[in-house]
């Protein structure tokens, strides 16, 4: 079955077909974080979107390049700067920092390449150099350089791929120096920056004076730098798409480096914005959350992960902490079936009879049938435009008949393992794995231990006691014939 993804810049659903003529590869970038701040959960969600693109297309057997900047100079970032006086790399360096363990503790796999735009200032003033030289950037009084609208559409480009401009109400001249503003304002924007005080240090030399780049102009140059004048696919939050991605493609067709016939990107695809408690996130009402907050509540990257993995990318999203305990409930389901499969599949090793030497022997069995359910219902969903909530629907439905089988014993331990390989592939979309023992908090194994040492010692009261305790913090001890085991309530 053919992938199909929902293309902004043809507002329609379309086969996916990559620009590698031998159809293996595939380059994909996702504008990466502004690293003035740790990255709330709204940012979290474009960024499991894009990994879960990225891990679907690997699934797939498309040989991924993907591309993530880092936006370590931009406005918001000077302020900042500006505000603790501290040098711009000590600054950015530590919200980098926070970045990529989060990135971690979400399970995303890590882009193979994260360009910094402080790292590719000659490839920005290239690019710049490029657009002057076709008269389609001009420098203006303050020294800044400009890109012009209306000599781009002159060239008989169009700006306003992605979203419809009205430019009757434009006027002519008018020009911006913000890095973000509204498509309302749409006017000529900042490529180069002409220095000022407020800058302080962070500014480079240029053919037009000192100054830094504008955010726009960075994507343009470390996207084509890395994956070509014209690449595959071009991710981010749907608030992008204007002027941050609609400025990309302007620079980059307007530059002309791409071959004749070729667009800068032949898919763009944006994710829907995350609410909270059906509110836009904002520090004044208390409904902010970055993932070391969820974490310090005692949530896993996994729950939050599988949590922002529910709901189809294209649709906004109302996070709740209620959510997140149905998140932890719904792992739950998943980890005790991976968890008895795991049982029965070791008993394959186990020079004792299968537990199952009784069980029925069906030929072509049901397990078979239920894996290859798995595997199609999963694509299925994933190949109609990443349809995420019939794909869990196919996973659960996996779970409820592996349940079935194991509970009435007709399972084998060959069954067991091959259905969990089936896992393991399906997995390696989701990622969600399966728990990790450090994800039970240490103060719980403490107590774990303790209990286990009592009972070593026959003091079995006070083993009820740490039971009671364990469960009054939420967590379940089971002993099993291969030691305690930990479950959440
Ligand atoms: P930034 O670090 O602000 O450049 O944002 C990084 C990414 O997060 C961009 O792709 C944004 O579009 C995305 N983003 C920002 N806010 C939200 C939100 N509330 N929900 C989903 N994505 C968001
Ligand atoms: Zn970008």
């Amino acid at each position: 079955m053919a992938l199909k993804l929902f293309n902004t810049l043809s507002r329609s659903v379309q086969e996916f077909v990559p620009l590698d003529p031998a159809g293996q590869k595939a380059g994909l970038y996702c504008c990466g974080p502004t690293v003035y701040d740790v990255a709330h959960i709204g940012n979290w969600r474009t960024f499991v979107f894009s990994d879960l693109v990225r891990r679907y297309l690997e699934f797939k057997g498309y040989a991924v390049t993907h591309v993530m900047n880092i936006t370590d100079v931009e406005d918001k970032i000077i302020k900042r700067v500006r505000e603790t006086k501290t040098p711009l790399r000590e600054y950015t360096d530590k919200y980098e920092a926070a970045f990529f363990e989060d990135l971690q503790a979400l399970n995303c796999r890590m882009p193979h390449h994260t360009p910094h735009a402080t790292g590719h200032i000659p490839e920005i003033i290239s690019l710049i150099e490029k657009l002057m030289a076709r008269g389609i950037a001009y420098q203006a009084a303050d020294g800044s350089i400009y890109f012009s609208i209306e000599k781009y559409r002159g060239c008989g480009c169009t700006y306003g791929q992605l979203v419809k401009l009205n430019f009757e109400e434009m006027r002519a001249g008018e020009r911006v120096k913000s890095d973000e503003y509204a498509k309302e304002a749409v006017a000529d924007f900042a490529l180069w920056k002409a220095r000022v005080p407020e800058d302080g240090d962070v500014f480079w030399p240029s053919p037009w004076g000192e100054g830094r780049p504008g955010w726009h102009i960075e994507c343009s140059a470390m996207s084509t730098k890395i994956l070509g004048p014209g690449f595959d696919l071009h991710l981010g939050g749907e608030d992008l798409m204007f002027p941050h991605h609609e400025d990309e493609i302007a620079q980059s067709e307007g530059a002309a480096i791409q071959p004749a016939g070729q667009r800068f990107v032949k898919y763009w695809l944006h994710g829907a914005h995350l609410l909270v408690e059906g509110k836009k996130m904002s520090k004044s009402l208390g409904n902010f959350f970055t993932l070391r907050d969820l974490l310090a509540r005692g949530f896993t990257g996994r729950e939050v992960r599988y949590l922002l993995l529910t709901a189809h990318y294209r649709e906004t999203f109302n996070f709740t902490l209620e959510g997140l305990q149905g998140a932890r409930a719904a792992l739950g389901r998943i980890d005790e079936c991976l968890g008895k499969l795991r049982e029965r599949a070791a008993d394959i090793l186990s020079a004792t009879p299968a537990k199952d030497s009784n069980a029925k022997d069906i030929p072509n069995s049901d397990s078979k049938v239920a894996d290859s359910e798995l595997v199609k219902g999963f694509t299925e969903a994933l190949d109609n435009d990443l349809n995420i909530s019939a794909a869990w629907g196919a996973v659960f439905e996996w779970v409820r008949e592996t349940n079935r089988r194991l509970a009435e014993n007709s399972l084998k331990p060959a069954e067991a393992a091959t259905a969990l390989d089936v896992w393991g592939k399906i997995d390696s979309v989701l990622g969600i794995g399966a728990p990790k023992i450090s994800e039970a908090p240490a103060d719980i194994f403490a107590l774990a231990e303790a209990r286990t040492t009592a009972k070593k010692a026959k003091d079995f009261k006070r083993a009820d006691v740490i039971r009671n305790e364990l469960k009054a913090k939420g967590w379940l001890i089971e002993d099993t014939p291969k030691g305690p085991k930990l479950k959440r309530l």
